[in-house]
């Protein structure tokens, strides 16, 4: 993608031009639109690919977007993450103002659709097993067999059903089914089960129900119920769709909203499914859900993204119905656009190297006072306090240094970003391992003075050994080191596709003092070093935690060249 232009422009995709012309037909005065998420799980950045349309579109065309939940699966869902979802679609920027349901809220309602199904010779209760309707439901090669209970009658339907309801019969032991075709091509046709039996307290309407209805009853009438116009799932329900329009045709539903499909998003080097998280969460591979290297909305959170990143994403990703496999780096540069805005800088030293500076004053401390951001003077300036003694980073000193390495090296001379330029005259080893450095530095060539002096080519962060602050630092890096994990194991096992070396964790850096008043969330970028948000979970003002949220380049894009230039 060459447009890094992140200047607002309106969106145009396939979806949009339907809404416009629905609007401009006078189809539809308002838009509705809806993000269904099933309560069994936390939110990933797939889910953020279908809020920013779903939502998006609402805004964009002065409509209106239900927050529904849905819950008809009492057995895999809980409240708890109710709770998660909320906080993590208001986080991404969107409001849903009263609109905010949940499917169970229609239950009565929609017993009385199955009702008038049953009324209308179009559904039937079923008294095979689940094992028995499988083998009667045919193959994609082989049509169905249509089932003895079939053609009970309407009477005798209604009664079983009503008793269905009262809890009569054990679960499994009966289901309600559409009367379609058993012969369809489609086996979503097939006479679908509506309800099955399920003895369990569900999470809002605890033990009033003991029969619940299927996703696809559901969720094409809770749309109709809540006067959805356009639908909008990803293609997996492609193949739902003539039997979401053939419910929406045979019930009296209030309105018949267009189901139109999208292509899911798909991320190289990571899993975007629910039974896949929940599988690194319960088995123990990350922290959690919000774990800094999950690709869930609260871990990209807590990873330090920015909620203007996400959507800069899903911007750039578009809305398609074509198969995708988006590179990471398209959502880490997202990161680096919108942090390289707004971050303040800091100068922070993740392995610190102590130089001390022979010929500066022993008691003596000055302070610099750089911008906190280059192109945001608004953000006003920090206080960097310099003395005698500092640390640079391990890797900014080589002792035999490769030709052009202009970092710092015996007898050569290296800038101290905003302050002056030093000479390595010595070096001090303790059991062969450089342990310090004896520098001088030369005054005249004070940063920002009149006369800097004379140029030099290496430039390096620091911070004063007596005003650092101490700080730990986890170098995440991403958790699968297999772009597509799992594709190369004959069961699909994605586990051992995990990064081993995904997080890092330095417990010693030093950072600049500015860096004690941090806040939970807050992102700064460390200069030369990448962007880093204080872990709103670990951190504690007198014992700071930074994450890494991504590195000032793509250093994948690299390694991946390389890699292919082997083969
Ligand atoms: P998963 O497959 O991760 O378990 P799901 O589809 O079962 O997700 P739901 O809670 O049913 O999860 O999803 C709510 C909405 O988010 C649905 O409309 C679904 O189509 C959409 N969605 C889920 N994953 C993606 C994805 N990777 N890309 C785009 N949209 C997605
Ligand atoms: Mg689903």
């Amino acid at each position: 993608m060459s447009d890094n232009n992140s200047t607002p422009v309106t969106a145009t995709d396939f979806i949009r031009n339907i809404i416009r012309e629905d609007l401009a037909s006078g189809k539809h005065q308002q838009i509705v639109t809806r993000f269904p998420p099933e309560p069994n799980g936390h939110l990933h950045i797939g889910h953020a690919k279908s809020i920013h349309l779903n939502f998006g579109v609402a805004k964009e065309f002065s409509g209106k977007c239900f927050m529904r939940f849905d819950d008809t699966n009492p057995v895999k869902e809980d409240e708890q993450y109710v709770e998660g979802i909320l906080k993590d679609v208001r986080w991404l920027g969107y409001d849903w103002g009263k609109s905010q349901t949940h499917a169970s809220d229609y239950f009565e309602q929609l017993y009385e659709f199955a009702e008038e199904l049953i009324q209308k010779g179009k559904a039937y209760v079923e008294s095979l097993n689940a094992e028995e309707i499988r083998e009667f439901r045919g193959s994609l090669t082989e049509a169905g067999k249509n089932s003895p209970y079939r053609e009970r009658s309407v009477e005798e339907n209604l009664a079983l059903f009503r008793k269905m309801r009262e809890g009569e019969y054990e679960d499994g032991s009966l289901v309600l089914r559409a009367k379609i075709d058993m012969s369809s091509p489609n086996i979503n046709l097939r006479d679908p089960v509506l309800y099955r039996i399920r003895k369990v307290s569900h999470q809002r309407t605890a033990d009033k129900w003991c029969i619940y209805p299927l996703y696809d009853f559901t969720h094409g009438l809770s749309d109709s119920l809540e006067g959805v116009t356009h639908s909008l799932c990803t293609l997996e329900f492609e193949d739902h769709r003539p039997l979401y329009n053939w419910i929406l045709a045979e019930v009296s539903a209030p309105c018949l909203p267009r189901q139109i499909e999208f292509s899911r998003l798909n991320l190289r080097y990571s899993v975007l499914s629910k039974r896949r998280l929940i599988q690194l969460v319960e088995e123990g591979h990350v922290e959690g859900w919000d774990d800094p290297r999950m690709l869930t909305l609260s871990g990209l959170r807590r990873r330090g993204y920015p909620a203007s990143a996400v959507r800069l994403f899903c911007e750039r990703i578009g809305i398609s119905k074509s198969a995708n496999n988006i590179e990471m780096n398209v959502l880490e540069d997202c990161a680096r656009e919108e942090l390289d805005k707004t971050a303040p800088r800091a100068m922070a030293v993740l392995k610190p190297l102590k130089v001390v500076i022979t010929n500066y004053p022993e008691n003596q401390t000055e302070e610099f006072e750089p911008a906190r951001h280059p192109k945001n003077p608004e953000m006003g300036t920090r206080k960097v306090p310099f003395s005698r003694e500092i640390y640079i980073d391990q890797d900014d000193f080589r002792e035999d240094p490769p030709p052009k390495y202009f970092r710092l090296s015996p007898g050569k001379e290296v800038r101290l970003r905003y302050a002056y330029v030093i000479r390595c005259d010595e070096v001090i080893y303790e059991n062969d391992k450089v342990v310090e450095l004896r520098c001088t530095y030369d005054k005249a060539t004070r940063s920002g003075a009149k006369a800097e002096g004379r140029k030099v080519k290496g430039i390096i962060h620091w911070v004063s050994t007596q005003h650092a602050v101490t700080t730990e630092i986890r170098l995440y890096d991403r958790l699968f080191s297999a772009p597509n994990p799992g594709r190369n194991d004959p069961e699909g096992n994605f586990i051992n596709d995990l990064n081993p070396e995904s997080v890092e964790i330095i417990s010693d850096c030093k950072a600049e003092p500015e860096l004690s008043t941090a806040n939970p969330e807050d992102v700064f970028q460390f200069e030369r070093v990448g962007y880093f948000c204080v872990d709103a979970k670990d951190s504690r003002p007198d014992a700071l935690v930074f994450n890494r949220t991504v590195t000032l380049r793509d250093t994948w894009a690299k390694l991946e060249q390389e890699h292919s230039g082997q083969n």
